[in-house]
């Protein structure tokens, strides 16, 4: 008897014992074709029920005229049946007591409202009964731990699903099968791959859940478009780190433009892509862009999960291949190992003592490319206590297939010696490399034949190691309870400064003026010098229009320079709406720093800090974080962009207060997280930086009207 289906745990939901195969036929130009060949080549232990109604038999096997009508419910059916036969198919299998089944057929929610109707009312069938839905738009799951393949790619038409330790969860079904192709070619295995469609019922995180309980499973690889529940998606993410385990995801729409608002510089320069990985970054998941360095960064930390691959050796048949190698590896920011004394004595044994340094190029080996010094070498540079993993470009020599299985014996010497190091042989040649790739899947050695693959896996796996899934920063003491706000829409300098000040960032003293006598008066209460600027919910960027004079000695300067001012903008933006001018003193500064926020619809409040002033834009020396963040993490978050080399002090000039700028950068980041879902956008620039601290001269904030007026009383705090 079945268990209640609400009680039904996603692991018996998505491990069939039996399996009913909707439109099954003998015939591969079909869907049911494709997948019963699949399904009973790999020898599932299940039963196994075809079910089309014009057949008594199929392969050998029982075939059912309907699912109502198999000798005992099947746990599991997979159907391509006619967009609009898949209501009643579903019916069906709910009516039947199926748990779980696969809607290959697509034209569903991808295809418009009415498809995405027509995808509600299946879901609304299937939950009436408790069945669950995988898909629609999919191609079904591989699970070669259970040698259950429901899939009709015609990459599963091979001699066996090898079982590995990676789960694959992919929202592309032909991506699915292609990396399934490509990482099965050269011996990687799966334990499950999931296409998830649509996700109309069972979504991403269902699928992940699964594998991070799944004892066969270490590492998760998955490809996405878009995330469907960002606060789930987080969890998720969380609980693989707590289980200890990886995920890695390539994620495409990097390329899409940011948001378009042209309110602020944060929306462009932060995109739903950015603020995906930063939410990935912040919770331990690795965003990589290429699926055949994820396949192979994942076999890899399946068999080496502890290591930290900090510098790499490369051991090679050819100087050239070996010095292209260390080139990219050095572009990829990936450092080269240098070999310690004993290993440099070691190698001596072959080679010249001139020639004793990474690369080694074992065509200059004294006797010769010979086996015995093929084994030998990587033997040597695994022992190497300086190198952490080995890469070797191999080229085309005489032998290939011998050098390649010479690799690998160096390879197990040195683990039976205790050196349990991670290896990635690149195997260069192309036909004449063929039966070396045969001896290599043999042996489970992992090799690719792209030198960028293997750049890009190494430094990926680098970023990996020094990802830390971060605690929930701790709220500084002194910020006030929450943010004093009133009026929703674009809020002028002064206002926005009056906030950050309230949070302990610091500004300069500013005083709002109606007109150039008032302004005079404030620049009498201000120190001078004195900058002016106009306010105008108009003007974004105020230097642009001549909105902006600085290093205004006296008050009869600043009164002049408003005049000015208001005479250029009348003339050249007669609409805009004057609200006054900022009368300001001058603040001191080394480095104009960015700091702005903006709220990404699905993550939240994400941070962005960079070069400032003017540079921003153009420059894009940017990087982002999920709000808020302690100082430590800002601290962090300034050293990933260039300009952080800049706070360090250049050419003999004392270094900045970075300190100070951390500081500031978390407390913005707590004001944004507090104006919840009245936040929009914000842009700090620049915060001016010296060598004692750090100012926000320039300030723009924009608040939405929000769903809670908890916020909404007026002057909370000074
Ligand atoms: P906007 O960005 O709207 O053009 P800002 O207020 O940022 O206007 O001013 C433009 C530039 O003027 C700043 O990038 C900074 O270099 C300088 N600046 C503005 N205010 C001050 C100030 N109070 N002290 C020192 N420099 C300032
Ligand atoms: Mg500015």
């Amino acid at each position: 008897m079945h268990g209640a289906p609400q009680d039904r745990s996603i692991e018996e939901t998505l491990t069939p014992r039996s399996v009913a195969v909707i439109g099954a036929s003998e015939d591969l130009t079909k869907f049911g074709g494709r997948i019963l060949k699949s399904l009973i080549q790999h020898g599932f232990e299940g039963a196994i029920y075809p079910i089309n109604p014009q057949r008594e038999s199929l392969r050998g096997l029982a075939c059912y005229p309907s699912v109502q009508r198999t000798p005992a419910p099947p746990d599991m059916a997979i159907m391509a049946v006619p967009p609009d036969a898949v209501r009643e198919t579903v019916a069906a299998c709910a009516e039947a007591g199926i748990k779980a089944a696969i809607i290959v057929t697509a034209k569903f929610s991808e295809a418009g409202d009415e498809g995405a109707a027509r995808e509600r009312e299946v879901v609304e069938v299937a939950r009436r009964h408790g069945m669950r839905i995988i898909g629609p738009n999919c191609l079904g799951l591989i699970s070669p731990v259970n040698n259950l393949a429901l899939c009709a790619s015609p990459a599963l038409f091979v001699p066996e699903l090898p079982p590995g330790e990676i789960g694959f969860v992919s929202q592309s079904g032909a991506l699915m099968a292609t990396v399934f192709d490509r990482a099965i070619t050269r011996g990687i295995g799966f334990s499950h791959c999931f296409s998830i469609g649509n996700q109309a019922d069972l979504e991403l995180c269902d699928f992940v859940e699964f594998l991070v309980a799944d004892p066969h499973t270490k590492v998760i690889c998955s490809y996405l478009e878009g995330v469907k529940d960002a606060t789930r998606f987080v969890a998720t993410a969380r609980r693989v780190h707590d289980a200890g385990k990886r995920w890695i995801i390539v994620k495409a729409g990097r390329s899409e433009a940011g948001a378009a608002a042209a309110f602020s510089h944060t929306a462009s320069l932060a995109g739903s892509f950015e603020a995906f990985a930063a939410a990935c970054r912040a919770a331990g998941v690795l965003v990589m862009d290429d699926t055949d360095a994820m396949t192979l960064l994942a076999a890899l930390l399946g068999r080496f999960p502890e290591t930290d691959p900090r510098s790499t050796a490369i051991v090679t048949t050819s100087g050239g291949s070996g010095a292209i190698a260390a080139d990219r590896l050095t572009d990829g920011s990936v450092p080269l190992a240098s070999f310690a004394p004993t290993t440099v004595t070691a190698l001596q044994v072959h080679y010249p003592a001139e020639l004793c340094t990474n690369p080694v190029d074992m065509g200059a080996a004294e006797r010769g490319l010979l086996t015995g010094v093929v084994s030998d070498t990587v033997d040597i540079v695994l022992r190497d206590p300086a190198t952490d993993i080995i890469l070797t470009p191999v080229t085309t020599v005489p032998d290939i297939k011998l050098v390649a299985e010479h690799v690998v014996v160096g390879e197990q010497r040195a683990a039976e010696a205790g050196y349990v190091k991670p290896h990635i042989l690149l195997l260069q040649p192309a036909q004449s490399g063929e039966a070396a790739r045969g001896a290599l899947k043999q042996a489970k050695a992992l090799y690719t034949d792209n030198l960028d693959e293997a750049v890009r896996t190494i430094a990926a796996w680098q970023r990996l190691a020094s990802l830390r899934r971060r605690a929930a920063p701790e709220r500084p003491a002194d910020l006030p309870a929450a943010p004093g706000i009133g009026r929703g829409g674009a809020i002028d300098e002064i206002a926005a400064k009056r906030l950050l000040d309230a949070y302990g960032v610091p500004v300069n003293r500013a005083e709002l003026a109606r007109d150039a006598q008032n302004a005079a008066a404030c620049a009498e209460r201000l120190r001078a010098p004195f900058a002016v600027k106009v306010i105008s919910p108009d003007i974004v960027h105020k230097s642009d229009v001549g909105g902006v004079a600085l290093d205004l000695d006296t008050a009869s300067a600043v009164e002049e320079a408003v005049t000015g001012m208001a005479e250029r903008i009348e003339a050249r933006l007669p609409e805009a709406r004057i609200e006054g001018y900022a009368v300001q003193e001058m603040a001191a500064g080394d480095l104009e720093m960015f700091v702005g926020a903006r709220r990404d619809p699905q993550f939240g409040p994400i941070l962005v800090v960079g070069a400032g002033g003017i540079l921003v834009e153009l420059l894009r020396d940017v990087a982002v974080a999920c709000a808020p963040i302690d100082a430590t993490a800002a601290l962090e978050l300034l050293n990933a962009c260039a300009a952080s080399r800049l706070l360090g002090g250049v050419r003999g000039r004392p270094p900045l207060d970075v300190a100070a700028l951390a500081d500031a950068i978390s407390r913005v980041s707590w004001l944004v997280h507090d104006l919840g879902d009245r936040f929009e956008q914000l842009d700090v620039n620049p915060v001016l930086v010296s060598t004692d601290g750090c100012v926000a001269v320039d300030a723009r904030l924009l608040l939405g009207t929000g769903s809670d007026d908890a916020n909404g009383a007026e002057g909370a705090s000074a």
